[in-house]
Parts: structure tokens; sequence; C-alpha cells
């Protein structure tokens, strides 16, 4: 406890002396601001055009409706990887308040409160902490909504969707969430990623959160692919 007070204070200060290296670009960078990717290279991320369009248009979802900030770019790839694999929780931080000035008033204000997509807990073991529940974070302090922990589990591990086609990341997380129905009963849920690309796995946290009660389930995510 102590040891972690120490390194938030020194950070800045050798920060400054030191600057750490851009997880974008490589660069070490100066004006390194709350999160470890320098600024030039967070301007290059691409931003959503697709309004409201939902993952798959011609599909249809068990969420009503889907937004995402940026557009899957090779930057944006590097972000998300080192969000994910090199213990840099503040990009998906940054990346939810970004979320949250972009989406509407309105997809957000009649919402009761924020959920993350979950991760096995084999992974969780492994990263330490959920990504999705990062950009959960930074979208709670710029809407003022509050995350529902455990409202949901992942009871099956999945493993990774990338080598799959669309039709098998349909069935490869079929049944794979439980809800609490003790915390999501009655409310209308704003439903966390960080990428989606076929929506099949926010599909099925949606199908498991309406199962267990919950009145509506939108999608945000960091980016769609
Ligand atoms: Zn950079």
């Amino acid at each position: 406890m102590i040891l972690e007070r120490l390194k938030a204070i020194a950070a800045p200060i050798l920060n400054f002396f030191i600057p750490p290296f851009c997880a974008v670009c490589g660069k070490r960078d100066k004006g390194w601001p709350s999160t470890p990717i320098c600024d030039s290279c967070w301007s290059t991320f691409l931003s959503d055009d697709m309004g409201g369009r939902m993952p798959v248009p011609d599909r249809s979802y068990s969420f009503s409706r889907f937004r995402a900030r940026f557009l899957m770019s090779e930057e944006f790839q590097k972000a998300v990887h080192a969000l994910k694999y090199k213990k840099m929780p503040s990009i998906g931080r940054k990346m939810g308040w970004e979320l949250g000035a972009f989406i509407s008033i309105d997809y957000w204000s009649n919402m009761d409160a924020i959920v993350a997509v979950p991760l096995h807990h084999t992974r969780m073991r492994d990263r330490s902490y959920n990504q999705a529940e990062m950009i959960a974070l930074g979208l709670s302090e710029s809407t003022g909504l509050f995350i529902l922990k455990k409202a949901i589990k992942r009871i099956r591990d999945t493993g990774t969707q990338t080598s799959l086609d669309k039709q098998m990341r349909y069935s490869n997380v079929e049944g794979a969430f439980l809800a609490d129905p003790a915390k999501v009963k009655g409310k209308r849920i704003l439903l966390v990623d960080d990428v989606v690309t076929t929506g099949s796995t926010t599909d099925e946290c949606a199908k498991a959160l309406l199962k267990a009660g919950a009145l509506e389930v939108r999608v945000v995510s960091a980016a769609r692919a």
C-alpha cells in the first residue's frame, strides 16, 4: 500500500526526467499525460463514422443500440495490445473517457448502470485486470453512471475469436455467459467492450443479461473492427 502510494507520487517526477516510451510508436514522449500513448499517436486513431450502425447490419441482436468511438487501425491495434497484454490499464481508462464524451447524452442518460464484458477467470488470473473494466471505469467517470461489478460471468473459456469465421464466432460463444438476476433485474444496462467485430460476444452477454431480467441492453465499444 505504502509502496503503491510512493510509486504514484514518484511517477510524474520520474516521467519528467526519463520520459516513458509511447506504447504505439515506441518513441520517448516528454508530454506524457495520463496515458502511455503520445498525443500524436492518439490523434491518428480514426473516429467511428458509422453512426449507430449495428456491427453486422443485416443481423438481429439482443442489444438495442450500438456505438463505438474508434475504427480499428494498425495504431489502434497496438494500443489495444498494450492495454490487454502489457499491463497498461490507463489506456483503457482514457478510451472510456473519450467514449463518454463521444456518445450522446440521450444514449446513456436513461440507463441505470454500466456492465463490462467479463473475462474468464483463468484469463483474469493471467492478465490481473479486465481491459473492458478499465474502459468501463473511464466511461463511469465521464458519465456518472455506476458500474455493476460481478453482474455477469464467463462460465466457459471461449479462447480467442480472431481465427474464427463469422458463423463460428457465434457458435463459439453460445451459452458462455451467466448473469446475476439479483444485480441486473429491472435495470437498463450499458454493456462495455474493447473491440466489437461481429458482435457475437456482446450479443451473447446481452442475451444473458436480458434472461436475468434486465430491461434493455445497449452496447458501447472502444472500437469496431
Ligand atoms: Zn506515439
